[in-house]
């Protein structure tokens, strides 16, 4: 998918990424993140983070826009994902055994976090955008 890169906002996904490993307290993190194809949307996934907690490195997978089911996406979708899969670095120490109930309700926990969180920043920036906006007479 390298033709496409650049299409669909990775660019500024990835310096959201960079906003977000400062706030999350992941600095010392060096985190790659890269579009991802049908090989995770078939699992049923719509992102995926492979990491080595010894070297502090990740890679974070997202589901390419075009690999998604239709009408599956959701507003701040790629972020909501972006932030589901830096939530297990926060965690990573808290790694649940895969196909366990505690796994299914962390990983519920971590989406709702994340959702949480993303709609915050946007509700924030749109606050502060809307106060900066001179006044007008109608
Ligand atoms: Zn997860």
């Amino acid at each position: 998918m390298s033709e496409l890169e650049d299409a669909y906002g990775l660019n500024e996904l990835k310096s959201r990424l960079k906003e977000w490993k400062a706030i999350l307290g992941l600095s010392d993190w060096d985190i790659k993140l890269e579009w991802s194809g049908y090989e995770i949307a078939c699992r049923g996934d719509q992102a995926q983070v492979f990491f080595v907690v010894g070297d502090q490195t990740a890679t974070i997978k997202i589901l390419h826009p075009e690999a998604r089911p239709p009408d599956s996406s959701t507003p701040y979708q790629d972020e909501d994902d972006l932030m589901h899969e830096l939530l297990h670095l926060v965690f990573v120490h808290q790694r649940q055994q895969e196909g366990t109930i505690e796994s299914v309700v962390f990983e519920q926990a971590l989406h709702k976090t994340g959702r949480a969180i993303v709609r915050l920043y946007y509700e924030a920036r749109f606050k502060n955008s809307c106060a900066k906006e001179p006044d007008h007479d109608e």
